[in-house]
């Protein structure tokens, strides 16, 4: 169909409108906010249904524990070593351009609203749902996934008697996919709708104190990206990294514009699965698993917001105040939600670890919204990055009928 092929071009027209009429209209282009919500409410009201079907299913075909206790664990592994890198990455780089020193700022008053977390037993319970219902109701995704492994893990050793309820969640997926296409239709306008309002907002002046953090959250991200991934779906998936980009494109364009990698999940499954051959089995497991447990783009942020704030205060992080910086960031983003702000948040757990001035958060949290953008683009790619990888080694690249069906107009 013409339309999707012509989706990444109008996505990127949208992109560069965007940008060209806030910068001219400023603040008075909030009025295409509305276009913005419009489509985050639409993808949002996918998300939890979308995931409970497609997993349901993956895993019901999976039919064999053992091998999706293996996937689990790969995933895992993944996600952890690459969040590890990413904010090593971020330190490094927060150390070369040294976004803090000789800075003077005024502070504004608010601070980012710091959550009660509970800790790391917490968060390990907190998957476990005590009502489903409600884990779907509220779109907590770590629940859904519990919730649904367990369903299709039961189909699985009911047997013959469950076949009826598998045909059923089945049926459910494709109808979500499907809704899923038609949703990307109002993409490139959900996209003007949501960048265009920040750009008339920040405009150039309120970003320059700030400039060299966000040129260091721009440079270290676009550095994971490029070599990071490159190297790994390279390496273990045989992928060329042009074709990786190009096809994960439309997700990391939406994540940019949204801010949240729970919202542009159903975006990243479609773009794995079309245009990068995942199969559904692994990507409906892996994908959501990533919208919320790895954060690569977070993870970056946080180092360089570390060292930006040690910097300012004039504070030297010893090397175990750097190890502490990065256990909790992996840590961290196991339990923070894949939504706008939530780096902010865990920022404060983070300073918390490392014994640094919590207060260095109001700092950062003027320009979070742009740090926000590059940061969520980089966690979606590096959820397909992982789902790629996962594929490829339990050979299940390409084996959809599905896979492919769009990989010409994606490429145009
Ligand atoms: N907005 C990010 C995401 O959804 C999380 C963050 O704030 O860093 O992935």
């Amino acid at each position: 169909m013409r339309l999707k092929g012509n989706l990444m071009m109008q996505i990127f027209i949208a992109f560069g409108l965007a940008i060209v009429l806030g910068a001219v209209f400023g603040p008075s282009i909030e009025v295409l906010q509305p276009l913005g919500d419009l489509f985050l409410r639409l993808i949002k009201f996918i998300i939890a249904p979308l995931i409970l079907a497609s997993l349901v299913v993956g895993i019901a075909s999976t039919g064999d524990p053992k091998q999706l206790g293996r996937i689990g664990l790969k995933t895992i592994v993944f996600y952890l070593a690459t969040s590890a890198v990413a904010v090593t990455i971020g330190l490094a780089f927060a150390y070369l351009i040294s976004p803090g020193k000789g800075l003077t700022l005024t502070v504004p008053e608010t601070t980012a609203e710091v959550n009660e977390t509970g800790g790391v037993i917490a968060t390990l319970l907190n998957i476990i749902p005590e009502n489903p219902f409600e884990a779907l109701a509220t779109g907590n995704i770590l629940q859904v996934i519990f919730f649904a492994i367990f369903i299709g893990l039961a189909i699985t050793l009911v047997g013959k008697p469950a076949q009826p309820v598998l045909r059923f969640f089945e049926g459910f997926a494709e109808v979500m996919y499907k809704i899923t296409g038609i949703i990307m239709w109002v993409a490139p306008i959900g996209v003007l709708g949501l960048v265009a309002p920040v750009v008339g907002q920040y405009g150039v002046a309120v970003l320059m104190p700030l400039l060299k953090v966000i040129l260091a959250v721009a440079i270290a991200c676009a550095v994971h990206a490029l070599f990071v991934y490159s190297m790994l779906v390279k390496r273990f998936a045989k992928i060329s990294p042009l074709k990786f980009f190009k096809g994960i494109a439309p997700a990391a364009a939406v994540a940019f514009s949204t801010c949240s990698s729970s919202g542009t999940l159903p975006v990243t499954l479609k773009n794995t699965q079309e245009n990068l051959g995942v199969s559904r089995k692994i990507s409906s497991f892996v994908l959501p698993l990533g919208a919320t447990i790895n954060m690569d783009g977070t993870a970056i942020y946080q180092g360089i917001a570390v060292v930006f704030i040690a910097q300012f205060y004039g504070l030297e992080l010893s090397f175990l105040q750097l190890l502490a910086v990065i256990l909790t960031t992996v840590l961290a983003s196991i339990g923070a939600a894949g939504v706008p702000g939530a780096g902010l948040v865990m920022l404060a757990m983070v300073l918390t670890a490392a014994n640094m001035p919590l207060e260095g958060i109001a700092l950062i949290a003027g320009v979070d919204r742009i740090l926000d953008m590059f940061r969520t683009s980089v966690n979606v790619m590096g959820d397909a990055a992982g789902s790629v990888v996962v594929a490829a080694s339990e050979d299940e690249l390409w084996v959809d009928e599905l896979a492919g069906e769009n990989l010409l107009d994606a490429m145009t």
